[in-house]
C-alpha cells in the first residue's frame, strides 16, 4: 500500500518543536561504563554561527509555538565555559525571544558545577538536571573519572553548591541489577537529597552501551518499583515515572490527527516535535539518542546541516523517508498490538532498533521498563486504594 508522504500542513494540531536539543560539545569529563555516546572525546564546540542558523531554521518553518525548552546535552555541557552559554543564551534570545517563551535546561554529571556556573544557573533561570545514581556504593561502580576514580565525591560538592545558592534541581538515576537490590539505600539518600522529581532511567541497550543489565530481571524491576512508591505516596519523592502514570491513569495523552488517524502525542515519534542538532550543525529528529550513531543505511541518522537546508527541506528527502516509514510501520503496529498504545503512542524508535533490531519493531525491554510496568504498579496501587477506602 502506497505510504503518504510527509507534508508538515497535514498534521492536526499544527507541528510545533517543543524540544530543542543542541550538543554545545561532545565531549565529557568522566566516562560511565553505560553511556551510549559515540565521539565522547572530541573537544569541538558548537559556534555561534550555528546556534543562529538553528533559530533561523525554526522560524523559516514556522515551527514555533507559545514555549520552547532548550536542552543543551549529548556530553556534558560545563565542559564548555560559561561564557559559551552568555553568548548562546543571548543570541536565542535576540532571534527567538519575540516568537516563543524560552527556557534553557541542563542536564550535568554535576562535577565541574562552580560558583560561576551557579551565578550563571540564577542570571538565566537555568533549569538544573543533576545525574546521581543513588548512593556512593552505587553510583562509583559506573559513573567514573576517566582514570577510573568514582565521581560520588565531586558530584555531591556540586549539589551542595548548588543548595547554597538556592537552586533546586530533579536527578536523573540510572537504575542497573545492583539497584534493585539496594531499594532501601537508594531511596533513603534520594529523600535526603531532595530533588525536586527523580526520573528513573535504566542501563538501555543503545548505541555505545550494547546490553542492558535489567535483561532478566523484569520482576525484580517492579518489585522496585513497588517499594518505592510509599516514598512518592507519603510525599517524600516525586518519581517521574510513577508520577507520569498516574497522571496517564487519569487522563491518557491528547492526540495528533494526521492521514486519517489519531496518533497519541508521543514526541519522539511526531516529525520535529524533538529537533536535536550536533556541534556541527547536523540535525535529526525523533529519538534525540539517533542522531551521530553510525549506520550506513541511515547516515548516521543525520537528515541535514542548519548552514545548507531548512529542515522540513530536508524531510521531503530520502533520508526522512527511509526513516519515517518502519518508524510509522512500528507505531500501526504497537497500535494493533498493544494495550498500552493510547498512553504510549507507540514507543521510542532507537530502543527499537538496538534492542530489535528495527524500528518498525513494537516491544521492547525499554517500554515494559519505562511504560507498561510503572502505568501497571501505579494503576494497581489506585486500585488497592480505591478498594480499602470503599465503603464496607
Ligand atoms: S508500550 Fe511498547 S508495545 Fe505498547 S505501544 Fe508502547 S512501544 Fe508499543
Amino acid at each position: 500500500m502506497a505510504q503518504p508522504a510527509f507534508d508538515p500542513g497535514a498534521f492536526q494540531p499544527a507541528l510545533r518543536t517543543r524540544l530543542l536539543i543542541l550538543q554545545p560539545t561532545p565531549f565529557c569529563n568522566i566516562d560511565c561504563s553505560y553511556c551510549y555516546l559515540p565521539g565522547r572525546d572530541a573537544r569541538s564546540r558548537m559556534t555561534p554561527d550555528t546556534v543562529r542558523a538553528v533559530a533561523r531554521r525554526l522560524l523559516d518553518d514556522g515551527l514555533l509555538g507559545e514555549e520552547l525548552s532548550v536542552v543543551w546535552h549529548a556530553g556534558e555541557p560545563l565542559a564548555a565555559p560559561p561564557a559559551f552559554y552568555e553568548d548562546a543564551f543571548g543570541t536565542l534570545q535576540q532571534a527567538l525571544g519575540a516568537h516563543t517563551a524560552l527556557t534553557h535546561c541542563i542536564q550535568t554529571n554535576a562535577t565541574l558545577i562552580d560558583e560561576a556556573w551557579c551565578e550563571l544557573f540564577l542570571r538565566h533561570g537555568v533549569k538544573i538536571g543533576v545525574s546521581i545514581d543513588g548512593p556512593a556504593a552505587l553510583h562509583d561502580r559506573h559513573r567514573r573519572t576517566r582514570s577510573g576514580r568514582g565521581t560520588h565525591q565531586r558530584v555531591m560538592q556540586g549539589v551542595a553548591l548548588l543548595r547554597r545558592h538556592g537552586i533546586p534541581f530533579h536527578a536523573i538515576a540510572v537504575v542497573t541489577a545492583a539497584t534493585l537490590q539496594a531499594a532501601d539505600d537508594f531511596a533513603r539518600f534520594f529523600i535526603d537529597l531532595a530533588p525536586t522529581e527523580l526520573g528513573l532511567n535504566f542501563d538501555e541497550a543503545e548505541g555505545a552501551n550494547p546490553t542492558s543489565s535489567l535483561a532478566g530481571l523484569e520482576g525484580a524491576h517492579g518489585d522496585f518499583l513497588r517499594a518505592l512508591l510509599p516514598t512518592m505516596q507519603a510525599g517524600h519523592l516525586v518519581l517521574r515515572e510513577l508520577a507520569q502514570a498516574l497522571q496517564l491513569v487519569a487522563q491518557p495523552l491528547p492526540t495528533y490527527h494526521w492521514a486519517g488517524q489519531d496518533w497519541p502525542d508521543n514526541a519522539q515519534l511526531l516529525p520535529f516535535a524533538l529537533l536535536n542538532v550536533a556541534w556541527n550543525g547536523d540535525f535529526g529528529t525523533f529519538s534525540p539518542e539517533l542522531l551521530g550513531q553510525p549506520s550506513p543505511a541511515h547516515g548516521n541518522f543525520v537528515l541535514g546541516n542548519v548552514h545548507r537546508q531548512g529542515l522540513f527541506d530536508a524531510a521531503r528527502g530520502p533520508a526522512f523517508a527511509h526513516l519515517w516509514q518502519p518508524i510509522r510501520e512500528g507505531v500501526a503496529r504497537c497500535r494493533d498490538s498493544c494495550a498500552h498504545f493510547a498512553y504510549c503512542g507507540g514507543g521510542s524508535p532507537v530502543n527499537k532498533l538496538y534492542e530489535a533490531g528495527s524500528l518498525a519493531a513494537t516491544e521492547t525491554l525499554y517500554c515494559r521498563t519505562m511504560l507498561k510496568r510503572p502505568f501497571d504498579v501505579a494503576l494497581q496501587s489506585l486500585e488497592q486504594e480505591l478498594g480499602t477506602s470503599a465503603p464496607q
